[in-house]
Formats: C-alpha cells, structure tokens, sequence
C-alpha cells in the first residue's frame, strides 16, 4: 500500500501505535523541521561527465539483470522509489512477496509503518529515495546472501553516488551489515552516526517489519530518527 493510500485516521493510528502523536505535535528543534526535503523533480536528463551511469541506463540495467541467482524467481526487481535529489536515502534489506509483485519496496504493513515514520519527521516517501541491499527478491523471504549482495552493490553504490543524499539510513541488521561491512548487532550500532559509502553519514535504526513484532522498539526507533534529523542540513531558504 502506497502513502496516497493510507487514510489520515489509519496514520493517526498508527503513529498512536508507534507512541510519535505526542512527540510529533510539540514544538520540534530546528532540524527536525528542516528535514522536509525540497526534492525537486527531475524532468530531463543531462549528459553525465563524472563517469557515473545516468538513471535511465541504471534501471535498465537493473531490470534485466541476471547477476546473481536471485534473478530466476523474481516476479520484477525493486530499484527503488522516491526523489533522485533526496537528501535522505532509506536502505533496507530486499523485497518481499508483495514488493516483489508491486515492484516497490516498502509496502504492506512494514511500508505503511515506515511511511508513518517519515511523516513524523516532516518528510514523505516520494521526497526521500528507499531502497534496498538486493533489488530481487530472495525465495521464501530469507536474508540475501553475501554473494548476492556482493553482485547488486553496484546499483546501490551506483544509486548512492547519483543522488548524493545527506544520510543514509540502513534499517535493520542486513542493510547496516552490508553499508557498514561490519556484523555488529544492530542494538549496538544505534545510537551513532557511522561513516558509509563515501563518507557519507550512516545512522541505523531497527526494520518496521521487526517494529511490528517487538513495539518496544519504537521508542528507540524514535531516538534514532532525531539523530539522523541532526545530520541532515537545514535546506537553504
Ligand atoms: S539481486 Fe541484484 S545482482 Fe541479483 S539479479 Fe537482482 S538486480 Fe541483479
């Protein structure tokens, strides 16, 4: 399900659920209101002279690849969604079923979490860019294997490296183990602002699929969305 689609009782609800209500209508630090992004359309695409794939040739590539052998069950890949001057990037691990189906990442209930989170934080799905590790589905949901994130990096570095975001938020243990090449839990990379692809901030935080199992979680899930906040620029006036 979509952002467009979830009601405005349905966000209440589930920012309730989430514990944000409270927070999100108080007086918030600078920051926090600056993270609404400016996200401006990109209508035409000029030729590039940094050596790096322009976005059209990059979905291409991505749409027929055949790199690893996640490709031979997939419905459709997931490149990802959102704005190409999105100053934040979400990363998560790789589709599920229904992303697989629908070709977006971040849908169903996870999606409409996630979706919530964003809006608490004064952005929305279409003005940042999420994707994921892997953009094919692994059989049966499990985590992408090393070799297989080993062969989409490329896109993602690719990806990362065209819309050059302020932060990177890895959401949950997979997307923080392969942006940080590290293996550390997720609870003790919290908490901190890492140095990722090409320097750029990384600030983890926990997937809204684990959310939605452990709602204990969310307050963190909070704390880490004010951290990642204070590292992203206030736009220019
Ligand atoms: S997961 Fe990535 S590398 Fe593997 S087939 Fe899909 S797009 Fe290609």
């Amino acid at each position: 399900m979509s952002a467009e689609e979830v009601s405005a009782p349905e966000r209440t609800r589930i920012l309730q659920d989430l514990g944000l209500v409270a927070w999100a209508r108080r007086a918030e630090p600078q920051a926090m209101q600056d993270v609404t992004t400016t996200a401006e359309p990109v209508t035409a695409e000029p030729a590039r002279t940094d050596g790096l794939p322009s976005w059209e040739a990059l979905q291409q590539s991505v749409s027929g690849c055949t790199r690893c052998a996640l490709a031979e069950q997939r419905k459709n890949t997931v490149f990802g969604v959102g704005s190409r001057a999105a100053r934040w990037m979400i990363v998560g691990e790789a589709p599920g079923a229904e992303e697989d189906r629908r070709g977006e990442p971040f849908v169903g209930r996870a999606g409409q979490l996630l979706d919530a989170i964003l809006e608490a934080v004064g952005t929305s799905r279409d003005e940042v860019f999420i994707t994921n590790i892997v953009k094919c589905r692994p059989p049966g949901n499990r985590d992408p294997q090393p070799e297989e994130a080993e062969a989409c990096s490329q896109y993602l570095q690719a990806q990362i490296a065209l819309i050059d975001p302020a932060l990177i938020l890895a959401v949950g243990r997979v997307a923080a183990h392969n942006l940080l090449g590290v293996e550390t839990p997720v609870g003790r990379l919290r908490g901190q602002v890492h140095e990722g692809p090409g320097g750029r901030p990384v600030v983890v935080t926990y997937h809204p699929a684990y959310l939605l199992r452990t709602p204990s979680a969310k307050r963190k899930t909070w704390d880490d969305l004010r951290l990642a906040c204070s590292q992203v620029p206030p736009k220019a006036a």
